[in-house]
């Protein structure tokens, strides 16, 4: 069970006791401390080819740096282990040196999200629901805020069906400049209206470093989208605030790159993180993206983090997504988030991807079985 730190300072400070979960949002901390010790780092290989003088010019380097090199000499190559703090060996250009065939790291470059950082996974408190725990949380919601009575349509037929945090874009990242950028401003405060008429916390996408003021002040779980999966100004900012981050992975970005991102949110202090799959951009063409669901049970074995999957956006297409939603909790998926509109003729974005109200409430239903075949609930 994890442990809960305080966040500070209270996010929705604005909308006080109009909360049903007050202002006490949580977060986890590491149970292990950061590994600082000195220890074998890297391992370099050297060619068949490489000269007496070259191996010994490596060594000599790695002495002048202060590190300590270990030899061992088969028939054909020369091994050597760099021991010393991994952060400085890191920075060494150990590969340029005349003779050198590979460098190996021997840690993982992400230390903070590592599962062995905590050695339990975390549990991530989003309002007044946790993410993390037996519970498969359902997410779900428009792609778009589009105006108050979609936004509260939405939301309680979301809540009735049994979803628990509602989504929906204020701020959207659009292929074209032309297409609906979202509503801004006005869309956090039609949001906070359906938390309030719904009673569900609300995610939403922070786009950019100069919105994250604002953003923090109604969102009660920050998404950071594909796009920006390695914007490292923005995840730093992220960083520093103590509100739920879900950290979406890039359409190009491998599962290291997306533990990468997550670690720069870590490094700056907050452990309040979810990573989210929602499918990579592959040859194929008759889906949007391709839901790489071997993420999930691969992030739950490299992280502690709780895994969300994005069946909606990872397929991208209404008929299909049911089926990738329960294919993700069938993998190990601690969260689902589903794209859900009551008119989707009339979205302003992503119309062809979302579910009808009925068609979500009946996929609850499918989620819920799959969910208690494996030992869990929704
Ligand atoms: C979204 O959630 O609406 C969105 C834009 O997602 P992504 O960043 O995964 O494309
Ligand atoms: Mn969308």
């Amino acid at each position: 069970m994890a442990t809960f730190l305080s966040n500070s300072p209270a996010p929705d400070a604005k909308f006080g006791s109009a909360l049903p979960w007050g202002n006490d949002q949580k977060g986890c901390e590491p149970l292990n401390p950061p590994q600082t010790a000195e220890a074998l780092a890297m391992i370099i290989i050297t060619r068949p080819d490489a000269t007496e003088d070259q191996i010994e010019h490596i060594v000599s380097r790695i002495h002048d740096w202060g590190l300590r090199a270990e030899v061992s000499r088969g028939e054909m190559r020369v091994v050597i282990g760099v021991i010393g703090p991994e952060d400085k060996i890191r920075e060494k250009p150990l590969g340029a040196f005349p003779g050198v065939e590979s460098v190996t790291p021997v840690l993982k470059p992400y230390k903070l999200v590592s599962y062995e950082f905590r050695g339990t996974p975390s549990k991530v408190k989003i309002g007044n629901v946790v993410v993390g725990g037996n519970e498969v949380v359902l997410m779900a919601g428009p792609c778009s805020v589009e105006n108050e009575d979609q936004i509260i349509t939405i939301a309680q037929s979301i809540r009735k069906a049994g979803a628990k945090i509602l989504r929906g874009g204020a701020f959207k990242p659009r292929t074209s400049p032309y297409s609906f950028q979202g509503l801004g401003k006005a869309g956090l405060q039609l949001l906070a209206e359906a938390r309030r008429e719904a009673g569900l916390p609300i995610i939403t996408e922070v786009m950019d470093t100069k919105d994250l003021d604002l953003v923090s002040e109604y969102a009660d779980c920050l998404q950071v989208g594909a796009r920006n999966m390695q914007n490292f100004s923005l995840l730093r900012e992220v960083g520093r605030t103590r509100l739920p981050v879900m950290l979406k992975r890039g359409m190009a970005a491998s599962i290291k790159d997306l533990l990468m991102s997550a670690e720069y949110i870590l490094s700056e202090g907050n452990f309040n993180v979810l990573l989210c799959e929602r499918g990579i951009r592959t040859f194929e063409t008759m889906t949007r993206n391709t839901l790489d669901l071997n993420a999930v049970p691969v992030l739950k074995a490299e992280t502690h983090l709780p895994v969300v999957v994005d069946p909606t956006h990872g397929i991208g297409i209404r008929r299909f997504v049911p089926a990738m939603a329960l294919a993700a909790v069938a993998a190990g998926a601690d969260s689902i988030m589903i794209e859900v509109h009551n008119a989707p003729e009339l979205a302003k974005s992503d119309g062809e991807q979302c579910l009808l109200p009925n068609e979500f409430a009946d996929l609850v239903g499918r989620i819920r079985g799959v969910a208690e075949a494996i030992g869990r609930e929704v």
